[in-house]
């Protein structure tokens, strides 16, 4: 197996320039999740690299939200295959682009989406080429990348294709955001939200305000309720992020509204909030106001699972084997797509993108050098795969 890897590795550093300019090329491409012509735009212009780059590729279209992209490499053996997943929009509104261009200072890439994870992008496919390129052909490797992640998918059906294309897998990578502590991820919680908007009854404050039903005093107590959930030692999180009502200092506010972010550590926690959610709604603190419940988009969670527990082992020794910083591993808070491989008992390591920091803000950056070492990483794990 060595000579294969120092293989890839000459593959890998002789395609810097190469890996450096389809980041560039990506980062100054808009693709904001709600786009869904810039998103378009990438997911064809990746088919094209993919193909390239020697992949059989093709698009996996919708109507109303940005296209995915599956794209394989190798063919299928009598081994399970290998996925690595992503995606490609970002969160930030078309026009970003002409305001903070790509550029890298200091050893630092800045730039939409450079960390989140464009990167990602180009390190999931380099690895594969390079794999290819060194002759490996034990495993078929699948690519699958959408371009709704960042908003749960809620007009695609995104999740049922990463569920599809990772069944049967022997383990999956997601390259998403890495992290500059070198932390990996092993499992996420994930997050379900509710839209809850209250009507009262609106009457001058002054006048006959005994007449008035206050949709804000009831939001008011059932935002207490829904706060007072949250339970840290088992993880699951409420958080009421917004809040809208009333109209004048002097009426009493006949409309009232909240948004709620949940986050839970295992997929039947789900249901315990749906019920808890549905009681507080159904509950009239104030009588004669109408509550109503809406529940939005959602990631379900990576549970932490032996199977990622084993990989995670892998990458471990692997790192300490090539020389790089010993990676951590850690449950985050934040949700990602990694969730539908796991779900399909498939071993999965997330966070293997690039380094950096402040994703979704405008000080978003990348380590530029662990573009190169996480590609390296990615295909040594590939390589090794029969040590899982
Ligand atoms: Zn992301």
């Amino acid at each position: 197996m060595g000579v294969m890897r120092e293989k890839v590795f000459q593959f890998i550093d002789s395609r810097r320039n190469e890996m450096l300019a389809s980041w560039e090329t990506l980062v100054n491409m808009e693709s904001g999740s709600l786009h869904k012509e810039d998103v378009d735009k990438v997911a064809a212009f990746l088919k094209e690299t993919a193909e390239s780059l020697g992949a059989r590729s093709r698009l996996v279209e919708f109507a109303q939200a940005g296209n995915g992209l599956v794209a394989e490499f190798g063919v299928q053996t009598e081994k399970p295959h290998v996925c690595f997943l992503g995606h490609f929009d970002t969160v930030f509104p078309h026009g970003t682009v002409s305001e903070r261009p790509f550029k890298i200072e200091d050893g630092k890439a800045y730039g939409p989406g450079v960390l989140d994870m464009k990167a990602g992008v180009v390190i999931q496919l380099y690895a594969a080429k390079a794999l290819m390129e060194a002759g490996y052909s034990d495993r078929r490797i699948c690519v699958v990348l959408a371009g709704d992640e960042e908003t749960g998918h809620p007009k695609s059906d995104m999740p049922r294709v990463f569920e599809e294309q990772s069944k049967g897998a022997c383990a999956a990578f997601n390259f998403e955001t890495g992290d500059v502590s070198n932390a990996l991820v092993v499992g996420r919680k994930g997050t379900t939200s509710y839209d809850m908007t209250v009507k009262g009854v609106s009457v001058h404050a002054g006048r006959e305000p005994e007449k008035g039903r206050s949709a804000i005093l009831e939001i008011a107590h059932k935002i207490i309720a829904i706060q007072a959930l949250t339970d840290y030692d088992k993880g699951i999180t409420f958080n009421v992020g917004t809040v809208k009502g009333g109209v004048a200092r002097n009426a009493v506010p006949d409309h009232a509204e909240i948004g709620i972010d949940v986050r839970v550590m295992e997929p039947e926690q789900l249901d315990y909030v749906d019920k808890k959610i549905e009681e507080i709604a159904a509950h009239t603190y104030v009588e004669g106001t109408i509550t109503t419940c809406v529940r939005g988009a959602g990631i379900p969670p990576m549970s932490r699972t032996p199977g990622n527990e084993r990989l995670f082992d892998l990458v471990r020794r692997v790192s300490e084997c090539l020389g790089f910083e010993t990676p951590s591993a850690v449950v985050s808070g934040g949700g990602s797509d990694s969730s539908y491989s796991v779900k399909m008992g498939v071993p999965t390591i997330d966070q293997m993108g690039a380094k950096g920091q402040w994703n979704h803000s405008d000080r978003e950056y990348a380590v530029v050098s662990s573009l190169f070492e996480r590609a390296k990483l990615a295909a040594a794990c590939v390589l090794d795969l029969d040590r899982l």
